[in-house]
């Protein structure tokens, strides 16, 4: 895409934010709005002087008339722990947000990406998930407010593309993590890096054997940039393959960590998806061949350094 006004909704979060900066570096106009119920100023306060970025205060919810070439949205909390404290917001966010939205990318002519994601595919019965596999939510457990808002915020992308024509991008996006989490996030790569940088204890949540499989932030922006530019009808995966077990992570944490922090056993909640792992390959063949390129241990030490700078820790002397 040439240069451009683009909208991100849900910009000041963490997978916003650095989307905002390859937008602005490649040259184009970027506004952000958000409702900062997540996320936070100072993820994008590096980019707030400069001259084709601007933040506005506005809740997806609420209809909005600005005009734009391209719409990324990201506006709804991703946490667990967040999504479920108001499940009501957290559905209307969703399905409300991007009907929105939607209106909009069809009043001026934009094409809309949609950040959807693995939990669609709820707990599920095939492994790893392909695009066409339907899912296996509970429609009435505590997560649904999140699975279904994302579901249906899927299905009115759809609509719309068929009814009026919108351009539309989604990518079913799989745990993704970096700079930028909040430290209270609640989200199991945040939870241990903190745990272990305070020496607290390490919460795994049932036995630990549940997996997912976590993409370090570069490389799901990097799909992400190339999903919107490509012409491709349909929802992708972005994530990265390679899977871990949540007690594999907490090992790894504590050894990147130095940390001497304990393991400790918490209930498992609710309708927790016992494996989760993308299929790529259609990912791989409609955008060029992109696939993750940063290893789950390059990616940790990045976000263990960002996490020990942000808690104002100093880093550990190593002994020589
Ligand atoms: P995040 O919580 O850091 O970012 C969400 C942002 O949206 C925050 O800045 C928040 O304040 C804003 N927001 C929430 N509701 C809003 C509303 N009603 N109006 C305006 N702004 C609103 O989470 P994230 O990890 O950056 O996730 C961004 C998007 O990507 C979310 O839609 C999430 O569902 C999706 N996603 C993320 C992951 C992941 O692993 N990070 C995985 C799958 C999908
Ligand atoms: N988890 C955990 N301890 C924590 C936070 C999460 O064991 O402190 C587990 C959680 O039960 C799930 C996995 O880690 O099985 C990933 O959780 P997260 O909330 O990061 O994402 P999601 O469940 O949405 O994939």
């Amino acid at each position: 895409m040439g240069p451009r006004h683009v909208i991100v909704a849900g910009g000041a979060g963490f997978l916003g934010s650095h989307l905002c900066d390859r937008l602005v570096q490649a040259g184009h106009r970027v506004r952000v709005l958000d409702n900062f119920c997540t996320g936070s100023p100072s993820n994008v306060e590096h980019l707030r002087r400069h001259p084709r970025f601007s933040l506005t205060v506005h809740d997806v919810i609420d209809p909005m008339s600005l005009d734009a070439d391209g719409i990324f949205n990201f506006a709804c909390p991703a946490s667990p722990e967040h999504y479920q404290r108001d499940p009501v917001h957290t559905t209307l966010s969703s399905a409300v947000g991007v009907r929105n939205m939607l209106e909009q990318a069809r009043r001026c002519g934009a094409r809309l990406f949609q950040s959807s994601t693995s939990e669609i595919y709820g707990d599920p019965e095939v492994h790893p998930q392909v695009e066409s596999y339907r899912g296996h939510v509970n429609i009435l457990g505590p997560r649904a407010c999140y699975d279904e808002g994302k579901r249906c915020a899927e299905t009115l992308c759809f609509a719309y593309h068929r009814q009026y024509g919108v351009p539309v991008r989604i990518a079913r996006i799989f745990n993704t993590y970096g700079p930028r989490m909040q430290p209270g996030d609640g989200r199991v790569v945040s939870n241990f890096i903190v745990q272990a940088l305070r020496g607290e204890d390490i919460t795994i949540y049932g036995e630990g054997q549940q997996t997912r499989s976590f993409c370090y932030v570069d490389d799901l922006i990097e799909g992400i940039l190339r999903l919107m530019d490509a012409g491709v009808e349909g929802p992708l995966n972005l994530g990265n393959p390679c899977e871990s077990t949540v007690l594999e992570l907490a090992e790894q944490v504590l050894r990147l960590t130095g940390s001497h922090s304990r393991l400790v056993h918490k209930p498992l909640p609710a309708d927790d998806p016992k494996r989760r792992c993308p299929d790529i390959g259609r990912a791989k063949q409609l955008l060029g061949g992109w696939q993750p390129a940063v290893a789950l241990e390059d990616g940790l030490s990045e976000t263990v350094d960002y996490f020990r700078r942000r808690l104002g820790l100093a880093a550990p002397v190593v002994p020589v």
